[in-house]
């Protein structure tokens, strides 16, 4: 046959996901970390990597990895869930607890596989848009939720691409206001230093996403978690994948986590260098940092388009969102290594010269 019949009617006008990945000299834009795995641990991977039977399926949950993980977190393995990244739990929640009929919570802007996983899946998505602030606006929250359809929530803690953590407090009153789901996202919790699994014991609807990408430096390994109780976690493998996390990224996550610890001082200079960029953001001319609790800083400088080109022709590459709503002129800039968070800030100044000299005389006329 020479022609298709059309796709399922969800996909019509979807764009697929594209991280914008383009060559460049320093990558600040995918919120990585821009430390590789150190070569001793390396060199570990290598050896527990020879001795992985390639011809075998890989453990459909597996269980060393997911035993790990639980003891450090003091919960049963029951409560632990790996996927093949957290975007593969992310899909899961709402294959799940969305589908024709049913509704989540959104809080844009913030991550979009949230967005389009609803739509796939013909969820139906009620967006509470952020205060000017990119506070979540509680009140509303609440007033939505209290008409009582919602089935499923998700809360980014830190928020990506904004870039604060949830109040706690917000977090504990949302989950005692609905048994909806509430998955709180905490991606990049290591670098928030802070984590709501204490509340896992008292509220059945939470579930937390955490994942490898970030302060464990695997983001090429595929390789995420949820924390919930047996119960949510049942759910999640009915729609699951089987053989999803491979048995090579299996064996490479339970050394990277047994050796967690190395870790440390890496995601401790992100912490640090976050700060000293912020106070270079905050004293270039005509930008506006946001305050963040994780690897990046979102900020806000007119010409955002043209500053974003402008570091790209001099190898810097970050994220342009100045096209997604409420994000107007906003570009987000991953924390890297020293040597690139100063050459971002020199390039990033040069342009503000530039554009300020470009508009003095105008000015004043
Ligand atoms: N949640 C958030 C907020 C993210 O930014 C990301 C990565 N971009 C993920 C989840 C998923 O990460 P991964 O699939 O690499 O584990």
């Amino acid at each position: 046959m020479n022609r298709v019949r059309e796709a399922a009617p969800q996909l019509a006008g979807l764009v697929p996901y594209d991280p914008k990945y383009l060559p460049a000299s320093a990558y600040l834009s995918a919120n990585e970390n821009p430390r590789d795995v150190d070569a001793e641990v390396r060199e570990f991977i290598a050896r527990a990597v020879a001795r992985v039977p390639f011809n075998r399926y890989p453990d459909p949950l597996a269980g060393d990895l997911r035993d790990l993980i639980a003891e450090a977190n003091g919960l049963d393995r029951s409560c632990v869930l790996l996927g093949n990244g957290g975007d593969e739990l992310l899909f899961d929640l709402a294959l799940a607890w969305g589908g024709p009929g049913r509704t989540c919570l959104n809080f844009p802007p913030t991550f979009s596989v949230y967005a389009a996983n609803a739509r796939l899946t013909n969820t139906t998505v009620v967006d509470i848009a952020r205060r000017d602030d990119f506070s979540i606006d509680e009140e509303a929250a609440f007033e939505r939720l209290g008409e009582g359809d919602i089935d499923y929530i998700i809360v980014a803690s830190p928020n990506n691409p904004t870039g604060l953590r949830a109040p706690q407090d917000f977090l504990e009153r949302l989950l005692a206001a609905t048994d909806a789901l509430v998955m709180v996202d905490e991606a990049y919790f290591e670098f928030s230093r802070s984590t709501v699994r204490p509340l896992l014991a008292a509220n059945e609807n939470l579930v937390i996403l955490r994942t490898f990408s970030k302060a464990f430096s695997l983001a090429g390994v595929r390789l995420g978690y949820i924390l919930a109780n047996p119960g949510v976690i049942s759910e999640f493998m009915k729609v699951r994948q089987p053989y999803s996390v491979d048995a090579v990224s299996q064996a490479i996550g339970s050394v990277v986590y047994e050796n967690r610890a190395r870790f440390e001082p890496g995601i401790r200079e992100i912490i640090e260098e976050r700060s000293r960029m912020f106070d270079a953001l905050r004293t270039t001319p005509g930008v506006t940092p946001y305050p963040s609790d994780s690897n990046w800083i979102l900020f806000r400088m007119e010409g955002a388009g043209e500053a974003w080109e402008y570091l790209y022709e001099a190898g810097v590459l970050v994220r342009d969102f100045s096209a997604t709503p409420l994000l107007e002129n906003c570009l987000r800039v991953t924390i890297g290594t020293p040597a690139q968070n100063d050459e971002f800030i020199r390039v990033l100044r040069g342009f503000a010269a530039h554009r300020g000299s470009e508009r003095a005389p105008a000015a004043r006329a």
